[in-house]
């Protein structure tokens, strides 16, 4: 499995052969501020004590708070978690919020806990790590595997810790803990936003346009539902336990899409074909592997890190990625999708949109405001598109892929930013 701060590292590598930073700054950009790590003991439920190894990655506050989710999964690392804290880092510098970057993890299965064990391991969490953490410190968000309700145990637990209820130290909590309305959506609204950008400046016809979605949580799920009413046709989706594509090209139908997002439970559940009513008719179950080869025009990666390597990138037939996970596509990947002219809006702007929803959160809770849904998203696409033209016209200007853009703009405004 390739490294994912490596890969990082070389992204930013392919950056500086244009930015040509200097020595100094190049340095403080290749290593994070701070690295926690900590053992989180909790009773189980049948009284027995497990201990779970956590992170946090505190890469660069130059331009604002650390800010960053925490997942949840039992290939957390330290590489991923500090590879994940610095695209966070490029990520809020793209859009230009006033924010730095940071990450964590917990190395755990989530799934095979009870909701009073992951309580006491959300809590635990916020226990280890509450002296680092804080409004104008660092501001941590859900991210695979966490929710707002995880978020909210998250800032109450701060709030009994320090004595005070401040809801801005988290973001992505519930709507009654002080969360943001369009939060829910809003990293899918987002990647949206800027594919409509780019398919406009390509003169393509989303009617026209054939695509696979890459992972069904709350990224890839609610871009589906988004796409399908923007007119795409959706003619495969998959999650962790299988992929399911309609061979007939026509598209799933609408029930499917609603039935899918509802669901919440995975395609297994969702799409059981020995029901006699099955949803899914005219579909194939594949694996995920052959599920990323198939012929599209749009893929939406919206799953986890590493899916595109060197071993399978020749073998993409997409003609554009839309990168909602952090990390899809490694390096290497990028260098041959670049050959066969695929175009991939990469991670740093396309899933941007959670982040900067989560600012707005974060300004509503110090300020005590509570934001429409409309405001949110009237904020959000301003604050997306601007991010797309500029990135748009970087590319074009130097003849780069969209990637390189997006870092070089970044890391630019990070460099003259105090580091
Ligand atoms: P999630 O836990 O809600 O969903 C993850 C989905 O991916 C699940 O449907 C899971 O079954 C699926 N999956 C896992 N492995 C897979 C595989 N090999 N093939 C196909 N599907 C697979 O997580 P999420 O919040 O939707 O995050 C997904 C990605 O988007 C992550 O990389 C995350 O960092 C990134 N992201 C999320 C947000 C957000 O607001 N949720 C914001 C920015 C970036």
């Amino acid at each position: 499995m390739s490294n994912p701060f490596n890969n990082s590292m070389s992204q930013l590598n392919t950056a500086n052969k244009i930015l040509k930073l200097n020595k100094k700054t190049l340095a403080a950009l290749k290593k994070p501020v701070r690295v926690l790590t900590a053992k989180i003991a909790i009773k189980m439920d049948n009284d027995s004590i497990k201990s779970f190894t956590a992170f946090r990655s505190q890469y660069n506050n130059a331009r604002g708070p650390f800010k960053g989710g925490i997942r949840f999964h039992p290939q957390v690392s330290l590489n991923e978690v500090k590879a994940l804290s610095f695209w966070m880092t490029v990520k809020t510098a793209v859009v230009g919020i006033p924010m730095g970057g940071g990450k964590g993890g917990i190395i755990v299965d989530p799934k095979k806990l009870s909701q009073t064990e992951l309580e006491r391991l959300s809590r635990g969490y916020i226990k280890v790590f509450y002296k680092y953490l804080g409004p104008k410190i660092d501001v941590p968000a859900p991210d695979v595997n966490t929710n707002s309700q995880i978020m909210d145990w998250m800032a109450d637990e701060y709030g009994k810790l320090t004595g005070k209820n401040q809801p801005a130290v988290i973001t992505g909590k519930s709507i009654k803990f002080g969360g943001s309305l369009g939060r829910d959506t809003a990293t899918a609204d987002g990647g949206m936003q800027v594919l409509q950008a780019l398919i406009k400046k390509l003169k393509i016809d989303p009617k026209k346009t054939t695509m696979l979605i890459q992972g069904f949580g709350n990224a890839g799920a609610n871009f589906a539902h988004l796409a399908y009413h923007s007119g795409f046709r959706i003619i495969g989706v998959s999650d962790s336990k299988t992929a399911i594509v309609d061979p007939s090209n026509n598209g799933f139908n609408f029930h499917l899409i609603e039935k899918i997002k509802l669901g919440k439970k995975g395609f297994v559940d969702v799409c059981d074909c020995k029901q006699i009513k099955c949803h899914c008719r005219n579909h194939q179950h594949m694996s995920n592997g052959k599920f990323l080869q198939q012929k599209c025009d749009i893929l939406v990666l919206a799953a986890l890190e590493n899916q595109i390597t060197q071993s399978n990138a020749g073998k993409i037939k997409a003609k554009i990625i839309l990168e909602l996970a952090n990390g899809p596509i490694v390096p290497t990947a990028d260098i041959i999708l670049d050959k066969k002219g695929i175009i991939v809006i990469p991670d740093v702007l396309a899933n941007a949109g959670g982040v900067t929803v989560s600012y707005f959160e974060w300004l509503q809770n110090l300020k005590n405001q509570k934001w429409t849904k409309t405001k949110v998203k009237n904020k959000l696409n301003q604050i997306m598109s601007r991010a797309f033209n500029e990135i748009w016209q970087t590319a074009n200007r130097y003849k780069l892929n969209l990637r390189t853009a997006a870092f070089i703009k970044a890391i630019d405004k990070i460099a003259k930013a105090k580091i």
